[in-house]
């Protein structure tokens, strides 16, 4: 277990981690000497400072990963499981400090959201370490005078990107099943939320070899490009935007390395007129993340709703959205923080004035916070747009805020093909009591992830990912393990 007390002062803790990457199982300031800032959204003051990672820290890393993975991948595989399950243990010891830490520097409420996230963490830690046992090969009935099998060995080197939405629980369905399958890591952490990550690697770190998990902060073309371009890295996973994604999938592509990629997204959800209201009202809610400020690439953006309840289902939504409380990120009673960045606030506020100017009807929700302290802080108040059109901007692009679009529909088929239409594939939702219609509408939506009649998140054992541009590869279950990080080797001896 960590010797590591935890420290349940999150302002504290940010001071504590300023300027400093984790390489070879100790913090590192970047080879420059240069830092970022780090802000609180919620007020707008510096937090912290984060180590500005460019191509010197990322040889650094990667050298660091290079040496370590050799001796960990000739521990056997359990063992390897039971350390990595062992950080699980260690994470959930310190899951009320990350959970903090990550309210600060990303604006997410700490009750609705952060400490969510935080549980993730460790589960998805605790999830994968059981699989260690699962890194099988198979005999192959190819000669019976030649034993012919394939073993599972680990890709070497892995470099994981993630974002700042939900960074701990990205950053674990990328790092837990890696590090099990024999892998090392060097993950770089989103700019706009390097301490929890980071922390969290700290601590995990108290029980894994140096240099078997690495981090770096950083911004994208300085040091996200150069880890997926450097020749020792020889798997990229990436959760990030549809354009990033690209430029990471070409670098791979001239090295020859796999990828795993997952995208934006424009989920539908569509609710039928026999639907649970209720229950509906409650997957709107969740499926909007509106707790998150709609930054997930999940987000059910698009709400298509039946005529017969499209009047009552939104009053009834505002009705809900309206007593949510937003607030401090770290205060108990807030149920929505803030928009991450200024540059974020930007965009979704540029998608709020072209929904209006498409003719749609701007329902604003929820009440801006009055405390003083908060006057700076990057609050957008949830907006429910009803009057625009499926092929309108603000209903095809990611906003990545708490933006969605409510649009009526009358046909079934009609709804199906909207749904469908849409450059992104990842989540959608239909909600009805008519299993039949269900049964037809999950073999025709176009997602990787769909559910009936609920809303749930991403979770360890659910295979995760999209179709289309929402991505490439799934995530987050032992088939991932395997696929992603590890290659078959087929070996035959000839036994005459
Ligand atoms: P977002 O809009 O959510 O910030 P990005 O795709 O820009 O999405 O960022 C996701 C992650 O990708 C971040 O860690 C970011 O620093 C990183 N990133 C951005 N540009 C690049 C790049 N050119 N190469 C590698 N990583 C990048």
């Amino acid at each position: 277990m960590s010797t590591i007390a935890p420290q349940l002062d999150p302002f504290a803790l940010a001071k504590e981690l300023s300027g400093k990457h984790f390489i070879d199982g100790a913090f590192r300031p970047a080879a420059s000497g240069k830092t970022f800032p780090v802000v609180n959204p919620a007020t707008g003051e510096q937090v912290a400072e984060a180590a500005y990672g460019e191509a010197a820290d990322v040889d650094a890393a990667v050298a660091a990963a290079k040496k370590a993975q050799k001796e960990w991948a000739k521990r056997p595989a359990r063992e390897r499981g039971k350390l990595v399950a062992e950080c699980g243990r260690v994470l959930d010891a310190h899951k009320e400090e990350i959970a903090r830490l990550v309210a600060l520097e990303t604006g997410k409420a700490l009750r609705t959201e952060s400490r969510v996230e935080a549980g993730v963490l460790s589960d998805a830690f605790t999830f994968f370490g059981g699989l260690g046992g699962e890194l099988k090969g198979e005999t192959v009935p190819f000669n019976p005078t030649m034993l012919t099998m394939t073993v599972r060995e680990p890709v070497g080197v892995v470099g994981a990107i993630i974002p700042w939405n939900v960074p701990l629980m990205l950053m674990a369905l990328k790092i837990a099943p890696a590090m099990v399958a024999g892998n090392a890591v060097v993950v770089k952490s989103a700019e706009e939320a390097p301490l929890a990550v980071l922390r969290a690697i700290q601590l995990i770190s108290t029980i894994l070899p140096p240099g078997v998990i690495n981090m770096l902060s950083g911004y994208g073309p300085e040091c996200g490009a150069p880890l997926v371009a450097h020749p020792d890295v020889h798997k990229v996973t990436f959760t990030g935007s549809v354009e990033t994604g690209k430029i990471v999938y070409k670098t791979a592509a001239e090295k020859l390395i796999p990828v795993t990629l997952e995208l934006g997204g424009k989920s539908p959800m569509i609710v039928c007129g026999d639907a649970d209201l209720d229950q509906a009202l409650a997957g709107a809610i969740a499926g909007m993340r509106f707790t998150r400020q709609g930054q997930s690439c999940t987000a059910a953006s698009r709400i298509f709703v039946h005529d017969s309840i499209h009047d009552v289902f939104v009053e009834k939504l505002k009705e809900k959205v309206n007593a949510m409380k937003m607030g401090d990120p770290l205060d108990e009673s807030t149920d929505i923080g803030t928009i991450v960045s200024r540059q974020q606030m930007d965009r979704v506020q540029s998608y709020i004035a072209l929904g209006k100017e498409a003719g749609g009807t701007a329902h604003v929700c929820s009440a801006m916070p009055t405390d003083a302290k908060l006057t700076k802080g990057l609050y957008v108040q949830p907006h429910i747009f009803t009057g625009v059109k499926n092929t309108d901007r603000i209903a095809k692009e990611e906003i990545f805020g708490p933006v969605c679009c409510i649009i009526r529909w009358t046909d079934y088929d009609d709804v199906i093909e909207q749904a469908n239409d849409t450059e992104y594939g990842l989540a959608a939702t239909i909600w009805t009591r008519d299993i039949k219609l269900a049964m037809d509408a999950v073999t025709r939506l176009e997602a990787g992830f769909v559910q009936v009649n609920q809303n749930l998140v991403v979770q360890p054992n659910l295979s995760y990912g999209g179709v289309k541009t929402s991505g490439l590869g799934k995530e987050a279950t032992l088939e991932a393990m395997l696929e992603h990080f590890t290659h078959k080797k087929t070996i035959i001896i000839n036994m005459k």
